[in-house]
């Protein structure tokens, strides 16, 4: 399994073959990737052929396409039969690629379909970062409508914390930014308040952006939608994400799912707002994306109007974001779902 070997031990797997053949390959993985071995131009037959089955840690198992073509969600197998989630969506100016750093999660969040499933291993950094060589091959053989050729920017929003597999995360960061050549500014590690690994994070070289999924400021609610609260408490997380924009100099984004009933009141927006001009942080609203194994549903379009309203009057710097693939199950764990159902 090519990926599954750090890039500076791909000569181990072939051993007659000299140093420059290696760094071919290296180029085929990571700078240039393609969907098939055989499309390895430059390397002799003899290594295509070796390479073949174990070039992808997966397999494609189901492809969806919603908004025009612009956006592609992939349920991909790995050897052992995991699932793992990549959505792939065009914009005009980027191109964003959703992916997945653990087979389930244990986190345990009330709203999310992963979350339902519980925790089954982490992925490999190798199995992280051939989802976004993945997208760079399918991108070049079919891009997205009106949107760049390549890969501009990853979010770690699939299923999974990535700060609970913190060193195949990290890793996975490493390759992204030392062998592909992305810029660490345009990595996104999204976690729901899994303090340790904020606080090791801050520690690395990498200026990636950092987004704490908060759903709730008010202790008790936020327990009920997202229960890691009850082991790392929201001031705990809030003082993580604190000193991260002070150390990196990078500003630190809030997530939050917004949820009818739950975390869409007055209160609520007021307290997210206080917190965001607290740590100069932007805030990302997202609408419920619902799953069939929950009751919960987004807001109304004014109920979610008076929310931004009211975030906005309280000084908060607020998108609302799209959710893209609405139709094809798009919102973490969601294909699985479908795959499993
Ligand atoms: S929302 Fe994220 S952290 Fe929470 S259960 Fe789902 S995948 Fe895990």
């Amino acid at each position: 399994m090519l990926y599954l070997t750090e890039p500076g031990r791909l000569g181990e797997l072939f051993p007659d073959e000299p140093k420059y053949r290696t760094d071919q390959l290296t180029e085929w993985l990571y700078t240039h990737p393609v969907l098939s071995a055989g499309s390895m131009t430059n390397l002799p037959l003899s290594m295509r052929e070796k390479i073949g089955s174990e070039h992808w840690p997966f397999s494609l198992d189901i492809e969806q396409s919603a908004d025009s073509g612009r956006t592609k969600k992939w349920l991909f197998r790995c050897t052992d039969g995991s699932p793992i989630e990549a959505v792939l969506m065009g914009y005009a100016t980027r191109t964003t690629l959703c992916i997945s750093s653990q087979v389930g999660c244990a986190m345990g969040c009330s709203f999310c379909a992963t979350g339902q499933f519980g925790f089954d291993r982490h992925l490999d950094a190798g199995e992280i970062v051939a989802q976004v060589a993945y997208a760079n091959a399918f991108l070049a053989e079919t891009p997205l409508p009106r949107s760049p050729e390549r890969v501009t920017n990853v979010v770690f929003m699939g299923m999974g914390e990535p700060l609970a597999n913190y060193g195949n995360t990290i890793e996975s960061i490493r390759r992204m930014t030392e062998t592909m050549g992305m810029s660490a500014r345009s990595i996104t590690v999204s976690t729901v308040g899994f303090v340790p690994g904020m606080r090791r994070l801050i520690e690395e070289p990498w200026p990636v952006n950092l987004a704490v999924s908060l759903h709730s400021t008010i202790p008790s609610e936020r327990s009920k939608l997202v229960p890691i609260n009850d082991r790392y408490p929201i001031a705990d997380v809030i003082d993580a994400a604190k000193d991260y924009y002070e150390t990196k100099g990078r500003r630190v984004s809030l997530e939050w799912t917004l949820i009818a009933g739950e975390n869409d009141s007055d209160e609520e927006a007021i307290g997210l707002a206080r917190v965001a001009r607290q740590i100069h942080a932007h805030v990302n609203v997202i609408p419920l994306n619902p799953t069939p194994l929950s009751n919960d549903v987004p807001p109304s379009h004014d109920h979610i109007r008076r929310f931004i309203g009211t975030l906005k009057r309280e000084g908060a710097n607020v998108t609302l974001r799209d959710t893209r693939g609405k139709d094809i199950d798009a919102a973490c764990g969601q294909l699985r779902l479908r795959s499993e159902a």
